[in-house]
């Protein structure tokens, strides 16, 4: 029950640096980026278990990834039946994978009567979502994506703020972000891994775009990560006779520990980010 008893002690209210520590386990990571730049491999690529809200659909096509094959003593692509049934090994035809331990959450929602997205509707099922995973005490909650999350308060702000000739007044914008900021605020809270994407926008100055991109979700949001992740993908051509081949970059923009820390890590997992971070900058992540 909720505790109403006042506060009478001052150990209730300031804690030791050692009690901190302990709390805020987790990293809380934003990548964002164009469409097709492994976002989602991220997210799938954190500790488990692994809680994926997916506004997208797109992580069950990446679950063959992330069977752990004991020959091969990594997570390897796997053959899954459509049924879900594990398959052989792709590198070692070995068949006694393990699926990685992944939730995953289809967020979307379809209105039944004109089978079109509802987000009225998906943001209040995302709400009640993210109250059920309070008790989760191990593992990563990632929202992908951050962006139709913030479309989404949008839309409730365009179909429920006050209007005067038809424009929605400026003063309402404060509910949207509010409604935005205390779900983020919900997740930071956890002493999870919680990663969030987002899809690029253009940057204007006037009507000019300035050819910088910038992650869409609400504008304040960037300051409560502590990394920050540009996924990119870069066409290569290599070779002799040339052959085309995408590599997938991911540019570190911020980092809390060290404004030192901007590598540029391709293919990169939890693993490997973590990996760098402990090396380079003696950050360790549990
Ligand atoms: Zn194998």
């Amino acid at each position: 029950m909720w505790n109403q008893q006042p506060v009478t002690s001052i150990d209730q209210v300031f804690k030791k640096p050692s009690e901190v520590a302990a709390h805020k386990t987790g990293l809380k990571i934003l990548i964002w980026g164009a469409e097709d730049t492994r976002k989602t491999g991220f997210c799938l690529s954190c500790p488990p278990p692994v809680y994926e809200v997916d506004t997208e659909l797109g992580a069950p096509p990446l679950f063959q990834h992330f069977v752990y094959c004991p020959k091969c003593q990594k997570h390897t692509t796997h053959i899954l039946s459509p049924e879900g049934a594990i398959g052989p090994c792709r590198v070692c035809n070995d068949t006694n994978g393990v699926m990685k331990d992944i939730h995953w959450c289809d967020a979307t929602f379809l209105n039944p009567n004109t089978d079109e997205p509802d987000p009225f509707v998906a943001l209040q099922r995302l709400e009640s979502t993210i109250t059920l995973l309070k008790d989760v005490k191990k593992g990563t909650v990632c929202i992908d994506s951050g962006t139709d999350v913030w479309d989404w308060i949008q839309a409730w702000l365009e179909g429920t703020g006050k209007h005067k000739e038809g424009t929605l007044l400026r003063f309402e914008w404060a509910k949207a972000k509010q409604r935005w900021r205390q779900l983020l605020l919900r997740l930071m809270a956890k002493p999870l891994h919680f990663v969030m994407t987002a899809q690029t926008q253009d940057i204007y100055q006037g009507n000019e775009p300035t050819g910088e991109h910038r992650p869409r979700i609400q504008g304040a949001s960037q300051h409560v990560f502590d990394i920050i992740i540009y996924a990119q993908k870069w066409l290569a051509i290599t070779g002799n006779p040339p052959v085309k081949r995408y590599s997938y970059q991911a540019e570190i923009t911020k980092c809390r520990f060290s404004k030192d820390f901007r590598p540029t890590i391709p293919d990169v997992t939890f693993d490997e980010l973590t990996k760098q971070l402990k090396e380079k900058i003696g950050v360790e992540v549990w």
